[in-house]
């Protein structure tokens, strides 16, 4: 079946004229075509111009085209870009320090990084590891409901969406589910077989829903307790977007491995695995690897990214100013209440009134957000967004919403 594409003038002259769509159609037919952002500016073909109030997906906190990043990848990119993994590079190992010092300061202890290109690589590592730790006949990872992890096979297996699996059966062995703030749902699925638990401090994916404080403790408690590893999935919530370094750190649990992405390139796909020391170390030479894990282009945005969110003090600005979005947004009478924390927001709208109808409105209106699902708008906006764009934005659906 053909996938038509875009309609506008610009979009069809870059397509040859045609209206056929370019790429394998598993995105769907894509709503804008942009040519260039600022901060949490973005400008489509036609010059028109829109508030990326969803930062990708939760990818350039720093804003689009942060200048600090900017220099740091265009100077990497005339100094080194890549040697291969028989020997080190300096700037990926600046990065694997600072974020082992990170974590370190966020009370997970001392640890060692795999660097790869996304989440999903990153969740597909973590996988590795709890396999090789709990050897063989101790090799099954249960994940929550409602979770995402991952489009690659390994990571799809652990993300508790059933309707996600469906088309690609049989999924790979080893994958087991439990309601997500459950802890005797988890426990049921708990016996010898296990070797990690892996959850998301908030489900991103699965409508914005954090996990309750007390929660994460009794999970990390009982693994502690059953000698199964505790692994948190921090692809969207980590690097400053809670309001906290990381989301784990809102309940002070020490996990075993965290996984990251998203913001920790501000746009460069970079992804990472990180683990405690003693658990790192079951993983051998051999035992894993990607020609592109800690390329010294990809690891200059991660040491960029993490100097300017400490310049800035990331984490205190994504509380402040997810509190002012949060204030607007709990005033619209079409909002029933606001999930998440720093600027990971799920604004539930009421009976009646679906994302559906309200995205693409706002679009039009040059705001973007998304319906996470039927009935709730995610917002995650840069934390550098301006209080006066928050206001903005705030306008704009208070116009669409009555
Ligand atoms: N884990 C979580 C929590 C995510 O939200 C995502 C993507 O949305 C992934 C993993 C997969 O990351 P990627 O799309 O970079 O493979």
């Amino acid at each position: 079946m053909s996938h038509s594409f875009m309609s506008t003038e610009t979009a069809q002259n870059i397509n040859h004229g045609h209206n056929y769509c370019p790429f394998i159609p598993v995105f769907g037919p894509p709503a804008v075509m942009f040519e260039r952002g600022k901060g949490t500016e973005l400008w489509d073909v036609t010059g028109k111009r829109y508030l990326d109030f969803l930062s990708g997906i939760a990818v350039v906190s720093l804003g689009h085209s942060n200048d600090a990043v900017a220099s740091a990848i265009s100077q990497q990119a005339s100094t080194l870009l890549h040697v291969s993994n028989f020997f080190a590079n300096t700037t990926a190992t600046k990065a694997a320090v600072k974020l082992s010092e990170l974590m370190s300061q966020a009370g997970a202890g001392d640890g060692q990084v795999f660097f790869c290109n996304s989440g999903a690589e990153a969740n597909e590592a973590a996988i590795k590891l709890s396999r090789k730790f709990g050897g063989r006949g101790r090799h099954v990872m249960v994940s929550a409901y409602g979770s995402f992890h991952g489009r690659t096979l390994g990571a799809l297996a652990l993300t508790g969406q059933p309707a996600k699996h469906e088309a690609f059966q049989p999924m790979p062995d080893g994958f087991r589910y439990c309601e997500y703030g459950d802890l005797d749902s988890l426990e049921k699925v708990l016996d010898s077989s296990v070797s990690a638990v892996m959850l998301e401090p908030i489900q991103g994916e699965g409508g914005v829903i954090p996990a309750d404080v007390e929660y994460l403790r009794a999970v990390q408690k009982l693994c502690n307790e059953r000698g199964i590893l505790f692994i948190i999935d921090e692809v969207q919530t980590g690097f400053c977007r809670t309001g906290e370094w990381f989301g784990f750190q809102h309940s002070g649990v020490q996990p075993d491995a965290v996984t990251f992405a998203k913001g920790m390139g501000n746009g460069m796909p970079v992804g990472a695995l990180w683990a405690r020391k003693d658990i790192a170390s079951v993983l051998a030479p051999g035992d894993h690897g990607s020609t592109y894990s800690g390329t010294a282009l990809a690891t200059s945005a991660v040491l960029a990214v993490i100097d300017e969110m400490t310049r800035i003090d990331a984490p205190r600005l994504a509380r402040e100013k997810g509190q002012r979005l949060i204030d607007g947004l709990s005033q619209f009478s079409k909002v029933d209440h606001v999930r998440g924390r720093g600027l990971l927001l799920g604004a539930q709208l009421v009976s009646g009134v679906e994302t559906k109808d309200v995205v693409p409105a706002l679009l039009e209106m040059g705001l973007i957000v998304n319906g996470v699902n039927a009935t709730t708008l995610r917002l995650a906006p840069p934390i550098t967004t301006s209080n006066e764009e928050i206001d903005e934005a705030l306008s704009l659906m208070e116009k669409v919403l009555s």
